[in-house]
């Protein structure tokens, strides 16, 4: 099983990462794919350790930290490095950082760009802006451009289209909350274009709802999943990570 999107190289782990590691591990979990924030993950991501887990980096500047012109060559630089698996997480947030639109948007067709040629999956962080998030994914793609759509909360026509345009769709805790819709959206949705993560320490699935997230939730997610679908977990454990290894190629 793989977190393809979970922080667990930020402070919010400081205090118990070793115990918060050995459970995700006993929770059935291989892998986990770390997207960052800004150019100082980088560090933070090569501290990460444990000898059941892999932990694959992942180069970008998040929309919420776009507030001007990115470093670009930095930033390319180590998108390049051989063990980043993929670009993000880049994307548009119109919720909690609706000032900088423009420079969110530039950032974003930037972190296409790097996707494109250096032949890495994108990363999408999208909130409230659902509409243009689509509009620059079709405009950049021009056959190259592959990724998933994080933490997907989407309309089953939204979800066709990103699968359309070639991206995989992220889901995570939200799909257990009940009242948020995206489980009933997500059962209408082919679970082989889908991606278990948790986005730890954020967005903690039921029954652990408010608190703080870790990998080893992902198994929340698989449940839930295999629920919506009539599958076991074993069933759901096995595409999903399958489809998560043909997309980092890991
Ligand atoms: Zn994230």
């Amino acid at each position: 099983m793989i977190d393809t999107h979970c922080h667990i190289y930020t402070d919010a782990f400081d205090e118990d990462l070793p115990a918060v590691l050995d459970r995700a591990a006993d929770a059935g979990l291989t892998d986990i794919i770390m997207p960052s924030i800004d150019l100082n993950s980088r560090a933070a991501m090569q501290r990460m350790y444990h000898d059941r887990l892999r932990f694959h980096p992942v180069a970008g500047i998040h929309p919420c930290d776009v507030k001007g012109p990115t470093d670009e060559i930095a930033l390319w630089k180590w998108a390049g490095e051989d063990d980043v698996v993929a670009v993000g997480e880049s994307g548009l947030d119109y919720y909690w950082s609706s000032e900088h639109i423009s420079e969110q948007k530039a950032s974003f067709r930037f972190h296409c760009r790097m996707a494109r040629e250096l032949d890495k999956p994108l990363i999408i962080h999208n909130r409230e802006s659902t509409h243009d998030m689509l509009q620059i994914l079709r405009e950049e793609q021009d056959g190259r451009l592959r990724g998933v759509w994080h933490c997907f909360n989407g309309s089953v026509e939204e979800g066709l289209q990103a699968i359309d345009t070639g991206f995989h769709l992220g889901i995570g805790g939200v799909v257990t909350f009940k009242n948020a819709g995206v489980d009933k959206t997500v059962s209408m949705l082919p679970p082989d274009w889908m991606l278990l993560e948790t986005d730890a320490p954020y967005l903690s699935p039921v029954p652990h709802r408010g608190k703080r997230n870790e990998p080893a939730y992902t198994a929340l997610v698989a449940v839930k999943l295999s629920a919506l679908f009539g599958k076991t977990l074993a069933e759901i454990d096995a595409l999903t990570t399958e489809t998560a290894k043909n997309l980092f190629r890991i």
